[in-house]
């Protein structure tokens, strides 16, 4: 098992250990794809909610919120498209009996060559130093090279299949390709076929007079479907953007990954909308904006690219993804769009309703163009896990497993922790304890050795501990602990405050 593989498998244990995730269902054996937030998980969800909306909605004054339902009328999925064209490519393993997404199949076999690829890079790297031209190598060394080329004629058959929605090339390409299920080895495939991912559902209270419907698959569509409502209520002005955070429901034929793909996540989605012919400027903007958004949490330049579509979807004439890098590789975490009008005409023409906006300064209507920036919830959570999941030796040969969390998404900002529970130090602690909380997210405990609690602390990735003694009760001093560096500080109680609030009030950081 190679070592990104096993990190993942930490982690994930680690997130069940210190209560940040659990599979739901847990006791009847779970349902699959499908995952619950514990105590520690659900504060980091909503810092990260609470990051998103403030820097999207906040601090832009021409974007503002919206909080649509779940269930929509089924029209809203003909319209947009989803009940013909949402759909995965799937082929089963006759041998194992198990399924895959066809396109997955072969970007997986990809990542093995550039795997092979980076592998070569990192020797050259190291035989040459710094005189090493990463470019003129890729270049010249024939393996790289054939490899390079072969990866990107995989890619281009791919895409062609996939746009000519030609079900067979695909099956020829795994063949052509060798490529073997992961369970049984062998290459014993059935055809491709492709499988609609929406969920369907029926409305109304008998079996006779209900009708069926879809959960959500995109929160998008609660979005356009209220392009009037919000732009008139709000008195917007081209250009302008809506926002908004909630579930989406996909039958994902392969959930893998633990909450990279699950069946019901959670989406931050902002559709601005644009006068014809703008939008690919602004798209360039909400590209560059939207890669420093997430810069600003610390992260290395490194974890993160750019994929541009070469095969777009039915809606959109640009398309980029932010890619991450994962334990198990580069995976989109964000995708930027232009949708062009699609959304908006198509639901016009559905709907029989004018949707059209009013430009006084054109002095003309027209239908929007929309740049959409869609990120994953749980795709983030996941990424800000796996960056700082840390397993560290200390000084005294001990080690320590620490999430580095930035400290202004950590779940608890100050644990508060009394020496012993003697002497009056209980109460001390509890006294800062109940004039902090209300300040940001403070954890009271005075259970086990200060090492112990210190471990504990860490683990769920707390920025400051602060340690009540004896001498507290004397002088008004207290220890601060950095999670870090585990450097500690004597302060005045009364000074704690403003340190801590430095740290990790949003304001200080929110771009
Ligand atoms: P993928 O290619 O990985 O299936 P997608 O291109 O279908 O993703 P979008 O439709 O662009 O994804 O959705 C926007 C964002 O929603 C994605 O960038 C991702 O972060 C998140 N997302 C999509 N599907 C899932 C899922 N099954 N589980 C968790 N997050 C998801």
């Amino acid at each position: 098992m190679s070592n990104q593989n096993e990190l993942f498998k930490k982690l994930i244990s680690h997130c069940k250990e210190y209560g940040f995730i659990f599979q739901s269902s847990e006791i009847y054996d779970s349902l699959a794809a499908t995952y619950d937030y514990g105590p520690f998980g659900v504060e980091l969800k909503n810092n990260i909610k609470h990051y998103w909306w403030k820097s999207m909605v906040d601090m832009n004054e021409n974007i503002v919120g919206l909080d649509s339902s779940v269930l929509m009328h089924p029209k809203v999925w003909e319209a947009s498209g989803h009940v013909d064209a949402f759909n995965d490519p799937l082929i089963d393993n006759k041998d194992s009996k198990k399924r895959y997404r066809a396109d997955q199949l072969i970007e997986d076999h990809i990542n093995k060559i550039q795997l092979k690829i980076d592998k070569d890079i990192l020797k050259a790297e190291m035989k040459f130093g710094s005189n090493f031209n990463k470019k003129k190598y890729c270049e010249t060394n024939k393996r790289v090279s054939e490899r390079i080329s072969k990866i990107q004629e995989i890619k281009d058959k791919l895409d062609s299949s996939l746009k000519k929605n030609k079900l067979s090339d695909i099956k020829n390409l795994i063949e052509n390709l060798e490529i073997k299920c992961p369970i049984s080895g062998t290459k014993n495939w059935t055809d491709v076929r492709q499988f609609n991912l929406m969920f369907k559902t029926n409305f109304g209270s008998t079996d006779e007079s209900a009708s069926e419907g879809y959960l959500r698959p995109e929160t998008a569509q609660g979005i356009f479907v209220n392009f009037l409502n919000v732009q008139k209520t709000a008195r917007a002005k081209i250009p302008f953007g809506i926002a908004q955070i909630g579930k989406a429901f996909r039958n994902e034929i392969v959930a893998r990954q633990f909450i990279f793909r699950m069946r019901e996540f959670e989406q931050m989605e902002m559709q601005f909308f644009v006068r014809p012919g703008e939008e690919i400027n602004y798209y360039n903007f909400w590209k560059d904006q939207r890669l420093k958004w997430h810069l600003n949490l610390g992260f290395d330049n490194d974890m993160f690219r750019f994929h541009n579509h070469q095969n777009l979807a039915h809606y959109a004439n640009a398309a980029v993804d932010i890619e991450y890098k994962f334990p198990f590789g580069f995976k989109e975490l964000e995708g930027i769009h232009s949708r062009t009008d699609f959304d908006l005409k198509s639901h016009q023409q559905y709907s029989k309703r004018k949707i059209q906006y009013f430009d006084s300064e054109l002095n003309k209507s027209y239908i929007p163009h929309v740049i959409e920036t869609s990120i994953g919830l749980d795709r983030m959570f996941l990424a800000i896990m796996c960056n700082s999941y840390k397993e560290e030796v200390m000084n005294d040969n001990e080690k320590r497993i620490v999430l580095s969390i930035p400290p202004f998404l950590a779940p608890i900002k100050l644990a508060i922790l009394p020496l012993t529970r003697k002497d009056g130090l209980s109460d001390k602690a509890k006294k800062i304890f109940n004039d902090l909380k209300l300040e940001f997210n403070c954890y009271y405990e005075e259970k086990d050795s200060i090492g112990k609690r210190y471990r504990r602390q860490d683990a769920i990735g707390t920025p400051f501990c602060l340690t009540i003694d004896h001498q507290t009760l004397e002088d008004e001093t207290c220890t601060l602990r950095y999670r870090d560096k585990m450097n500690q500080k004597r302060l005045k109680i009364k000074e704690v405050f403003e340190i801590i609030d430095k740290e990790v009030n949003l304001k200080n950081f929110i771009i």
